[in-house]
């Protein structure tokens, strides 16, 4: 035996939750970075005995009242049948971490960068461990599935990917505990694995590397360790905590001591949820059935799902009319952790959209209703608000992390960056800078869905971003700039760090137009007959209602027409037709005024 021994190795080798042994080294105080840290074989000896000794006294107290069963059984029992209070707590499990609901599988999402084996993984898992195949149907992609592990169940979302992942977040729901980094071995660490460890780490889930594809002739383990290195992820062997799995997903080697990492992390993150309470849940994903209707894949996280009960996702309600499982059977009921495909929605959910319970059909309907004018409220606001600048930002002023994503042109402009800015964080006592990523090469939509999730500003430099993506950036309200000069970006981020940035974006009105009658077309919307009393209009241009000197909306001009012609712009003394975005509430005498927004040179 070695002279030092992992803390989870210990607390396999005793038969108890890392967290026990976490806990003593809390009271002796032993400092560990990790349940993979190392320990002396001294103070794993002083575990031992604490842990026995704990041992014996919860076992002769829970005797001594009659409670033997309730001690080893605490996992699993339901809430009614626990102690509840802390005398009552077996000695053996610490009070600060106790949790009298049961554990639950929990939730894993594979990413890293295309052709590293993501899917072959998550198929090789599917194919080797799910049961019951025979049980009744065809197995089927439904977005997710369970599996039954010698270490208890794991559940695999199986759209591999981080943006997958990162939508379902930027839904505010967070379907998943644990990610998997997939790395093969004879590529190493590229671009979208660098970015899938970014998205992980902004959801600060758990990150389990697994290096593939070791079957084949030129794989290079140690390089994709050393690559880890450089992105702060120090392999176990090295002295770090970032659990590394040498597989191959093609042989299947490797993939047993995979599911048993998942399993040991879920262990020590200690992943609870009540099967007894209220429903919630989340979309992964959901289509149209020609035959069947819509069908939508819903995680149970909380509570449990029957057959008849009435749910609300969204803008969608359903009464449940069929559960389903990835293994094609179907199912009365779905408790937490348990991905299953549900018949009966009036409408398909979107994925990432959380699901609750209601008592009847009436207030599902109520709920849903209330949702869509909520959603079209927020939506009238956000367009009003399109160009979110960096000062923008800065005004929540609560912001005391500024995140960042980082594009240059090469490695060097990018570390040179990176050392600056770095620097001038530390300098700051109030703010702090996060770098979520920095990388060689333009700007990705995966950037800004992690940066609109994250809140991020994505910051160029010597390269461009490809129009569709400064597009999408505009339209999700993503702050992104792109440098020539090194020092222009920094001054930026300086000014950002001192909360003194300047805004670059002004009004600049066009012109103003009255309403003098209100035509209303079935489909299109209300078309706003107007006079330009000054300046001009252009179809795309900012807009705002006043009435009675009242502002009543803000948003675009989405159509402009004189006579039956769509125009692009209508000067002064004319009339036309105006068509706003989002909105039918259009009155005669209403004034609407023309604005842009003028970028102001930096
Ligand atoms: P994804 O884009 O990450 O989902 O990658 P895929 O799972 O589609 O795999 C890409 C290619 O690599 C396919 O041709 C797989 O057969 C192959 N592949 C995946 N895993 C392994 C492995 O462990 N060993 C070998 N030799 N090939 C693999």
């Amino acid at each position: 035996m070695s002279a030092k021994v992992r803390i989870y190795q210990l607390a396999k080798d005793l038969g108890v939750n890392s967290k026990e042994v976490l806990a003593v080294l809390d009271t002796v105080g032993v400092e560990y970075k990790s349940h993979s840290s190392t320990l002396e074989e001294e103070v794993a000896d002083t575990v031992r005995q604490l842990i026995s000794q704990e041992r014996g006294i919860a076992e002769a107290g829970a005797e001594a009242e009659g409670e033997a069963e309730v001690a080893k059984t605490a996992a699993s029992t339901t809430v009614a049948e626990q102690p509840t209070t802390d005398a009552e707590r077996p000695v053996t499990e610490p009070a600060k971490t106790a949790s009298t609901l049961p554990r639950r599988a929990p939730v894993v999402t594979v990413m890293g960068h295309v052709d590293h084996g993501k899917t072959t993984l998550l198929d090789y898992i599917r194919q080797t461990r799910v049961a019951d195949r025979e049980a009744g149907g065809i197995t089927q992609h439904i977005g997710a599935y369970q599996v039954e592990t010698p270490h208890g169940a794991i559940t695999f979302l199986d759209t591999p990917g981080h943006e997958a992942f990162t939508t379902i977040r930027q839904r505010g729901a967070n379907a998943t505990d644990i990610a998997i980094i997939v790395i093969a071995a004879d590529d190493g660490v590229m671009p979208q694995t660098r970015e899938a460890i970014a998205h992980a780490r902004a959801a600060n889930v758990p990150i389990i590397v697994a290096i593939n594809k070791t079957d084949l002739p030129q794989a290079n383990p140690d390089k994709v360790k050393q690559d880890l290195m450089r992105l702060e992820l120090v392999p176990e062997e090295y002295g770090g905590d970032t659990i590394t799995v040498e597989i191959s997903a093609k042989d299947g080697r490797g993939v047993a001591e995979l599911l048993e990492m998942v399993s040991l992390v879920a262990e020590l993150e200690d992943y609870r949820a009540d099967p007894e309470g209220e429903i919630r849940g989340v979309v992964i994903e959901s289509f149209l059935d020609k035959r069947a209707g819509v069908l939508a894949t819903v995680l149970v996280q909380e509570g449990t799902l029957n057959v008849t009960d009435y749910i609300v996702c969204g803008e969608a309600w359903a009464r449940v009319r069929r559960l389903t499982d990835h293994a094609g059977k179907q199912l009365d009921s779905a408790g937490p952790s348990v991905p299953v495909q549900i018949l009966g929605f009036s409408q398909q959910p979107g994925a990432g959209d959380t699901v609750v319970s209601a008592p009847d059909e009436q207030t599902a309907k109520g709920i849903t209703g209330e949702k869509r004018a909520t959603r079209e409220e927020q939506e009238r606001e956000l367009i009003g608000k399109k160009n979110v600048t960096l000062a923008d930002l800065f005004q929540k002023s609560n912001v005391k992390t500024i995140n960042l994503i980082l594009r240059a042109d090469t490695q060097g402009s990018l570390e040179a960056i990176k050392g600056v800015l770095e620097r001038e964080a530390d300098s700051s006592d109030e703010v702090d800078l996060e770098i979520m990523l920095a990388d060689v090469g333009s700007p990705t939509e995966s950037d800004l869905l992690l940066a609109s999730t994250a809140e991020a500003t994505v910051l160029c430099f010597g390269v461009n971003a490809p129009g569709s993506v400064k597009k999408s950036a505009e339209r999700q309200g993503v702050p992104l700039k792109s440098y020539r000069i090194i020092y222009n970006l920094i001054e930026d981020v300086q000014r950002m760090i001192r909360g003194q940035i300047e805004p670059e974006y002004e009004e600049h009105v066009l012109g103003h137009a009255e309403v003098r009658q209100v035509i209303r077309v079935p489909r299109s919307g209300n078309i706003a007959g107007s006079y330009i009393t000054d300046g001009l209009v252009r179809r795309g241009a900012k807009a705002r209602v006043f009435r009675e000197g009242r502002e009543v909306y803000k948003g675009s001009i989405a159509q402009l027409r004189r006579f039956k012609d769509d125009v692009r712009e209508v000067t002064s003394g004319f009339e036309c037709g105006i068509n706003l975005q989002n909105y039918d509430n259009i009155q005669e005498g209403d004034v609407i005024e023309i604005y842009e927004m003028v970028e102001i040179a930096v």
